[in-house]
């Protein structure tokens, strides 16, 4: 890994760093600036087969290793993660236009813990109790790896979603091929032949950056892959749930989100205002769990907006390379068009823009920078509340009952992530039951943490990332049922078939499926 321009290639396979085997360029653009950060070829559907089939040819070992001994490479592999920890954040603040206070102190650190946790859990599969429940056998759980796992990241976190991915299934013994998003892959291949050095079997670990119509799509529907987790958009996880289901394979979909957050008139307005800020700004609002919906009950509600937009405007933007910098660039040009269209259409149906709306100017003009946006009078029902905006972009709405600010923050398709602001226990635990999100954060909102779930509700999709939770989506369970005796006839084949009157009674407590 280097700082200065990397053409070492974007594909990781079978232990090695390759260049893609498509005519077509990858060039992997510093969105702030414009500055190229690294350049390749795309993967080609062959790259997928020789990665897909490196990763079948690691499985039997990697599988096979004792839960200590890939413990043993995990740990190492997090040592290796700390030792280049400074230019790992150097690099995915390049590459994806965060500001390097971010990648010092969340994005890093954050994938390090992570990888400290799946050390430790791989000694911890846990199952069932066995026991002898018919009372004529024993009966005990396995739980088994699934195999190939083909996984699909996107660009907002590259380095924590890589890790999201790669270390609860390597840590439950499945081998994997991940597929970062095109625009963001270098810290994905850092990831890798760091994973390489910490002595993880080559074939283990492997990465292949193309389009997601075409490599994605290849790795999804490969005959060899067993398993397939995508964690990117409602849009495309819809497609690659389809794909999946087609050849019934096992599937994990993290999806988007519309997090809505809910202040109460009990609620402590500082802590409120300043939770609103740095939970809809973080990663420039480029968080699936980011807070986007601010329903305020109406006695706090002139107060809240008053606050947001006072802290808003004080809010650094800035080069991304510089630690005073709080908000970076969004992640290309293209999009930051995409979020000023919606904030446009916002303001021509009856919206109001409180501060903000508008890009970077002078010295920003040229990166993808959009200012901190505050946005009040949209109706619920509008494209600016409902869908997702992934930007800078905080919408604040107000709300009279408990009960309706509940029902307004169920009010999307979107189900994952929320948080509820009040010094009201009872509040507090209604608004926890009562929002349906896979995340419901108490007088916070934000923090994640390796030992406890992330996944979610509703179009936001299914399963879990993170903590042991993630072991169900990245094992089998299989049941072992083992006879008890040597007696070749079973008190249960009476119900099948009897070799003499009153020999046996049937025992009601085996069931047949
Ligand atoms: P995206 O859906 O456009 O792309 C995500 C990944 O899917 C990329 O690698 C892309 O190349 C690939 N892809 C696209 N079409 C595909 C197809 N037909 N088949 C296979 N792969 C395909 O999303 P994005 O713009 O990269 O990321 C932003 C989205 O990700 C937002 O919606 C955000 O909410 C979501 N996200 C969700 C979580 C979560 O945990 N739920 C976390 C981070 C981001």
């Amino acid at each position: 890994m280097s700082t200065s321009v990397d053409d070492a290639g974007q594909q990781f396979i079978d232990g090695r760093r390759r260049r893609g085997g498509s005519s077509d360029p990858l060039t992997v653009t510093n969105p702030s600036n414009g500055d190229v950060v690294a350049t390749d070829t795309l993967a080609s559907a062959g790259d997928v087969d020789a990665a897909v089939a490196a990763a079948k040819a690691a499985f039997p070992g990697w599988a096979g290793a004792t839960p200590a001994e890939r413990s043993a490479a995990m740990h190492r592999l997090a040592a290796e993660l700390d030792a280049v920890a400074d230019e790992l954040a150097t690099v995915e603040s390049r590459q994806a236009g965060k500001p390097i206070r971010l990648t010092t102190g969340f994005d890093v650190p954050g994938t390090v813990d992570n990888v400290s946790f799946f050390a430790g859990a791989a000694r911890n599969l846990e199952g069932k109790a066995g026991a002898e429940y018919s009372g004529e056998h024993t009966s005990t759980i396995r739980r088994e790896p699934i195999g190939v796992v083909g996984s699909i990241a996107p660009w907002n976190y590259p380095l924590q979603m890589a890790g999201w991915k790669i270390l609860p299934a390597i840590a439950a013994g499945n081998t994997i091929v991940l597929k970062p998003a095109e625009l963001t892959p270098t810290t994905s291949v850092a990831l890798a032949e760091a994973a390489r050095r910490a002595g993880i079997p080559d074939g283990v670990v492997n990465v292949v950056t193309g389009l997601g119509p075409v490599v994605g799509e290849a790795l999804v529907t490969h005959r060899d892959v067993s398993m397939v987790s995508f964690t990117g958009s409602t849009r495309a996880g819809s497609r690659v749930g389809s794909l999946a289901a087609g050849l019934v394979k096992r599937v994990h979909l993290e999806l988007g989100g519309k997090a809505p957050f809910v202040v109460f008139d009990d609620a402590d307005l500082e802590a409120a205002a300043r939770g609103a800020v740095a939970g809809s700004l973080i990663n420039a609002g480029q968080d699936c769990t980011a807070a986007t919906r601010a329903y305020v009950q109406r006695p706090l509600y002139d107060a809240f907006v008053d606050r947001v937009a006072d802290l808003m405007s004080r809010v650094v933007v800035g080069a991304v390379d510089d630690p005073a910098t709080d908000l970076g660039s969004l992640i290309s040009l293209e999009h930051r068009d995409r979020v000023a269209g919606m904030v446009d259409r916002a303001r021509d149906a009856g919206g109001k823009l409180v501060t903000g709306g508008r890009p970077g100017t002078g010295a920003l003009e040229a990166g993808a920078y959009y200012e901190p946006t505050l946005v009040v009078d949209a109706a619920q029902d509008s494209e600016i509340v409902q869908q997702e905006v992934f930007g800078p972009v905080l919408v604040a709405l107000p709300f009279d009952g408990d009960d309706e600010g509940l029902a307004l923050a169920n009010d999307t398709p979107y189900g994952l992530a929320a948080s509820a602001w009040t010094t009201d226990v009872f509040r507090a635990q209604r608004a926890s039951a009562g929002i349906a999100a896979g995340c419901v954060w108490v007088n916070d909102h934000i923090p994640i943490i390796s030992e406890m779930p992330h996944g979610g509700y509703k179009a936001s999709g299914f399963g879990k990332d993170m903590s042991t939770y993630s072991f169900d989506e990245y094992t089998q369970v299989k049941h072992v049922m083992s006879a008890l005796s040597r007696q070749p006839r079973k008190d249960w084949h009476d119900v099948v078939f009897t070799s003499g009157p009153g020999e046996h009674g049937t025992d009601s407590r085996i069931m047949t499926a």
